[in-house]
C-alpha cells in the first residue's frame, strides 16, 4: 500500500513538470509571436502604412503583459499619423518620462511630441475627432532594468511649485517621498490615478 501511493505520488510530480514544461513551451511560443507583430508593426510604421501598423500595435498591446518603452515610442509616432493626437501626445509623453534625453528614441521623440501638441491644439478647437483612444494608464509600462523612473509631478525636484494669489508657493513632493523617483509600480499606479499622495509633508 505504501509503496503503491509512493508510486502514484511520483506519477504526479511527473505530470505536473510535464505540464509546467508544456506551458513554459506555450508562453514562449505566444512571446515570440508578440514580438514578430511588433517587428512587422514597426516596418508598416516605417513604410507610411499606419492603419496596418495601428491593428499589429494592437495586437501587441493585447497579448504583452508589460509595455516596453520603444513601443511607447512607435505607437505614439504611428498615431500621429492617425491623427489621434492626444493619443499620441500620450505615449511619447510617456516614452521621454521613461527614457529622458538618453534613449535610442528621445530626439525623434521629442521632435514627434512637439509636432502631435501643435495638432492637437488645433484639433480641440475644431472639436472634430472624437475618435476612441488608446490610453498608457490602461496598461502597464515596463520600466526598463533600473525600474525607477523620475517623479512626473515633481520632475524629480522634490518640490512642487504652486502658483496663486500671493506669489509661488512651495512644498515637497507628497509622491515620491523626497526621493525624487518612483518605483515602476508606482509610476504604473499614478498613471492609472491610483497612486495616493503621503499627508505627511502637508
Ligand atoms: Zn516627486
Amino acid at each position: 500500500m505504501l509503496a503503491f501511493t509512493f508510486v502514484t505520488q511520483v506519477a504526479t510530480a511527473q505530470e505536473k513538470e510535464k505540464i509546467q514544461e508544456l506551458e513554459t513551451q506555450k508562453e514562449l511560443r505566444q512571446a515570440r509571436q508578440v514580438n514578430a507583430r511588433l517587428d512587422s508593426a514597426v516596418r508598416f510604421l516605417d513604410d507610411g502604412e499606419y492603419e496596418q501598423a495601428d491593428a499589429r500595435f494592437r495586437y501587441v498591446f493585447a497579448n504583452m503583459k508589460s509595455i516596453p518603452s520603444d513601443l511607447a515610442y512607435h505607437f505614439g509616432k504611428n498615431s500621429y499619423h492617425l491623427g489621434k493626437y492626444k493619443q499620441s501626445v500620450d505615449w511619447l509623453t510617456k516614452y521621454i518620462q521613461l527614457k529622458g534625453t538618453s534613449g535610442q528614441f528621445s530626439k525623434d521623440a521629442a521632435a514627434w511630441l512637439k509636432k502631435a501638441e501643435e495638432a492637437l491644439v488645433v484639433q480641440r478647437q475644431s472639436e472634430s475627432a472624437k475618435v476612441a483612444q488608446v490610453l498608457s494608464r490602461d496598461y502597464t509600462i515596463d520600466c526598463g532594468p533600473s525600474a525607477k523612473v523620475v517623479c512626473p509631478v515633481c520632475n524629480g525636484s522634490t518640490v512642487v511649485v504652486r502658483k496663486d494669489y500671493f506669489g509661488d508657493k512651495y512644498s515637497t513632493c507628497t509622491y515620491c517621498n523626497k526621493l525624487g523617483y518612483l518605483s515602476c509600480d508606482d509610476y504604473n499606479k499614478l498613471l492609472r490615478g491610483q497612486l495616493k499622495p503621503s499627508t505627511e509633508n502637508k
